[in-house]
């Protein structure tokens, strides 16, 4: 330690807020560049490299052969498959001195697909499996949390070749197994949910989440074994009524009711229900917004929900990806004077209407269900309005919340909600970007086939800061043994010639034994209080002291994560460490 780069550091960076991001930057591991850009130091960086080697490993293991493409890529084949324009201002856009475009890869279908494309023809050549661990570029909105949310990152991204479905799915399973090895020798908690697929394009989609507190996407799991992202789960669609006999729509004076609560409130005093009283969920509100394409146009959405929900970002970004959600703004509502803010309802909404603002409504607004909901008129709700009777949308949308309590969609019992890191992901991304970009083989029977392709990614850099979210305590990091940037922490302590003499030496058995040591080798002026801190922040699982005892021939041996200490006979010191 006397000449390692390192520099622990007091204090928290101003900036951090999550565990992990403090303890990499105070310890040492990083360090910030700019927001969402880090330089890697050497314990990040051998920490880092352990990452690589388990999922290595784990590719290998299932017959995926490792290959690297640029992080500079040309910008044809991306034309090709929509993403230049689909990805708007999410990544980053060079050109070269000829004033070619040019993008850093967020990701890497294209290239793996042209790859491919140009040296295989036929069936025999498959299935085959490709992976790389590179850097991956995109300019997040909300770069966060340290090396959890990068705009440059490093991830593990492989890709699968089949001629037929049932090898997809096959190409699917063994990834997915890969996976379950990878995440568990990882050793953090994770639950796997289904998913949206979202830019990707493609079907079966899958999630590997850490489950952490501080994680920025939300699950849900019932008591029956459902888990899904919040963003993939879907409503329970209540039965349609029949429309016969239900009463007709009337509008009423609903003075001074612009929001849900003042409108119940109103409803239960001037129109009481005979069964009960009214609810929220009796309510029909209406909430505009503006979607931006990814060509930079904006385009209007209306979104009909019970008042008892919110619209969910998350989910609604979802489900109108590649656009972005932005709020419906004051000139949005100049521009559309039909629309009566706080009372507005399905009359004004639709690509039928006045407006013709496209109007998605909740699964819940099933044929035959009644509702309260905005008249069009400044200060008046109509009441009794029957979907599919008085008005009709122009389809349904998943953008409300989900709430604890909800029923899963398979019949598995009601929802539990949780946060998660998302640290891997897999899809099936079927013949999308073969179609795109003409990747096809002769089949069995000399028939020219599309390909079928699986895409998969693992937060490599992610991993790092996942695993520090969990493994600390208050006094620092406390990494799994798999993990570790080194075996053995070895401090000495205290300036005695035979102890120094005895630590060095303990130095030199221990790297004999193939162990891995950071010697705190640091001379007296260093405080032992200091070594000791400086070791706890580091969190090498096993901390070796050679100090008073020595002379008793005893060195300390603590354990990093339960701290408990030992003394053991420096004679039986590599044996004791070893086992
Ligand atoms: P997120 O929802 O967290 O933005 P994503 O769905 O966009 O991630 P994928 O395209 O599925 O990410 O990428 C595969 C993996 O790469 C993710 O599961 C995640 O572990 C990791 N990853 C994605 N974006 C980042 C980032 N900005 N910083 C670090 N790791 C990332
Ligand atoms: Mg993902």
């Amino acid at each position: 330690m006397s000449r390692f780069f390192l520099r622990t550091l007091r204090d928290d960076p101003a900036d951090a807020e999550v565990p992990s991001h403090k303890l990499l930057v105070r310890a040492g591991y990083v360090r910030r560049v700019a927001p969402g850009i880090y330089s890697w130091l050497p314990l990040g960086l051998k920490v880092l490299a352990k990452v690589e080697k388990i999922v290595r490993e784990e590719m290998d293991a299932i017959g995926s052969q490792e290959v690297r493409f640029p992080a500079l890529l040309p910008r044809e084949p991306y034309e090709v498959s929509g993403r230049w324009t689909d990805y708007g201002p999410n990544v980053f856009r060079v050109k070269d001195r000829k004033g070619n475009d040019m993008m850093l890869g967020p990701t890497h279908e294209e290239f793996f697909t042209l790859l491919v494309k140009d040296l295989y023809s036929s069936y025999k050549d498959l299935p085959l499996s490709l992976y790389q661990i590179q850097t991956k570029y995109r300019d997040e909105a909300r770069p966060r949390a340290g090396i959890l949310r990068g705009r440059e990152f490093i991830m593990k991204d492989s890709y699968s070749f089949d001629v037929h479905d049932e090898g997809l799915e096959a190409s699917y399973q063994a990834h997915r197994e890969a996976y379950v090895r990878i995440f568990d020798r990882l050793g953090f908690e994770y639950v796997i949910v289904r998913a949206t697929s979202g830019a990707m394009g493609g079907s079966a989609s899958e999630e590997f989440l850490a489950v952490a507190e501080t994680g920025e996407d939300t699950f849900v799991r019932s008591p029956g074994g459902y888990a899904a992202n919040v963003e993939a789960v879907t409503t329970v669609v209540p039965d349609s009524i029949p429309l016969d006999g239900l009463p007709a729509a009337h509008p009423e004076q609903t003075p001074g009711t612009p929001t849900i609560d003042s409108l119940v409130a109103h409803l239960n005093e001037a129109f009481p229900r005979d069964d009960r009283p009214w609810e929220a969920a009796d309510t029909l509100k209406n909430v505009l917004v503006m979607l931006r394409q990814p060509d930079g146009d904006r385009v209007p959405l209306a979104i009909g929900l019970p008042g008892n929900r919110e619209v969910d970002a998350k989910r609604l970004e979802a489900h109108v990806a590649p656009a972005a959600v932005e709020p419906f703004d004051e000139a949005d509502f100049a521009a559309h004077p039909a629309l009566v803010k706080g009372y507005i309802g399905p009359g004004a909404l639709g690509s039928e209407s006045v407006t013709g603002i496209r109007y998605l409504t909740d699964p819940r607004v099933v044929e035959g269900s009644r509702w309260v909901t905005g008249a069009d008129v400044q200060g008046s709700h109509v009441l009794d309005l029957v979907a599919g009777r008085d008005f009709v949308s122009d389809g349904t949308i998943e953008a409300a919340e989900v709430r604890a309590g909800d029923p899963a969609p398979d019949g598995s019992g009601p929802l539990e909600l949780a946060r998660g890191i998302e640290m891997g992901h897999i899809f099936q991304l079927g013949r999308l970007y073969a179609e795109a970009l003409d990747l096809k083989v002769l089949d069995e029977n000399g028939k020219l086939v599309t390909v079928t392709m699986g895409s998969y990614g693992v937060g490599v850099s992610r991993a790092v800061a996942a695993v520090a979210e969990y493994a600390h305590d208050d006094a620092g990091l406390v990494w799994p043994r798999e993990l570790a940037p080194f075996d053995i922490h070895l401090i000495v302590a205290g300036k005695d010639e035979a102890v120094v003499a005895g630590a060095e030496q303990a130095y030199l058995d221990l790297q004999a034994a193939g162990l891995d040591v950071l010697f705190d080798d640091r001379p007296g002026k260093v405080s032992l209080g200091v070594k000791f801190k400086d070791a706890e922040l580091i969190g090498v699982p096993t901390i070796v002291v050679v100090g008073k005892g020595f002379a008793d021939g005893l060195v300390e041996v603590k354990d990093r994560a339960t701290g408990e200490k030992r003394d053991v006979e420096v004679t039986a010191l590599v044996d004791h460490l070893r086992s």
